[in-house]
């Protein structure tokens, strides 16, 4: 089966574009060992897939952006009990109904594809089935967005990383920046609905879900067992959730690695937004 790290770097076969990638992504550019510690001490997994020097700040777990600030303030991490989905501390604030719009740039070399937005398009329109507190809808200016999903620079894209989102802020609101490759459907031909799953995985992410599988991401990632820890971001256990994460049916959308398929929301998953939202 073909897998990719999700915001990570690809690991096998077909859609693997140059067999150099990981290393040239460990090698080119050394993250400091003072920030390794840091994420390591607050839970993080940084064998399994190292952080990257990314932006202003450091890609860990493949896709989880953060500001040298953030690394700052990072919590001890704990080690936490086995079981399915989980959520960041904070939330978004969705109290009486908040709809949460997004925007993306359309064609051109910094802008996306028809097929990346239409994969925008059916992420967006699979959470507003689950009729949750909160929703989202596609703008056509930047200004008035709560999230602006902006491409990746062609580096990342070369180097294989797939997308990048933040957690919630304290005061209440979705992270504010998706950062996605745009040749998902160009150079690794994913279908609409592939695409639409990963969007969503960002989706997730900016409104406090962290990967379900974090307790040993080999469930989806292959490897080795390994930890994510709670991230000192807390990763709190949705109840109704079942124990365990697994690949049946094509597993939950936020598991940390995909495999480029379709991910619809699982039971567990609409459990977990329900609960949430
Ligand atoms: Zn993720």
């Amino acid at each position: 089966m073909r897998k990719l790290k999700l915001l990570g770097v690809l690991l096998s076969g077909a859609i693997l574009l140059n067999s150099c990638t990981e290393n040239q992504v460990v090698t080119t550019e050394e993250v400091p060992g003072e920030v390794l510690s840091a994420l390591a001490n607050a839970g993080y997994d940084i064998n399994s897939q190292a952080p990257i020097q990314f932006e202003q700040g450091y890609l860990v777990e493949g896709d989880i952006y953060f500001s040298k600030a953030d690394i700052n303030s990072l919590k001890e991490g704990v080690r936490l009990p086995v079981e399915e989905q989980y959520s960041t501390d904070n939330l978004v604030n969705a109290t009486g109904g908040r709809v949460i719009t997004i925007y993306a740039p359309e064609g051109g070399r910094r802008g996306f594809s028809t097929g990346m937005i239409a994969g925008l398009d059916e992420a967006i329109a699979r959470y507003n089935a689950e009729g949750l507190e909160i929703s989202f809808q596609r703008v056509t200016n930047s200004n008035s967005a709560d999230i602006v999903m902006s491409r990746l620079s062609r580096r990342y894209e070369r180097q294989g990383v797939l997308g990048s989102a933040g957690f919630p802020t304290a005061s209440g609101d979705p992270y504010d920046q998706i950062l996605m490759s745009g040749i998902l459907e160009s150079t690794y031909g994913l279908s609409t609905a592939g695409i639409a799953t990963i969007i969503a995985h960002e989706m997730g992410h900016c409104v406090g879900f962290r990967h379900t599988d974090y307790f040993d991401r080999s469930i989806s990632c292959g490897g080795s067992p390994s930890n994510e820890g709670d991230g000192g971001v807390g990763a709190n256990h949705i109840p109704g959730t079942p124990t365990g994460a697994d690949l049946a049916g094509n597993g939950s959308w936020m598991l940390a690695c995909t495999d480029g398929s379709s991910r619809p929301f699982t039971s567990a998953d609409q459990t977990a937004l329900d609960y949430l939202y």
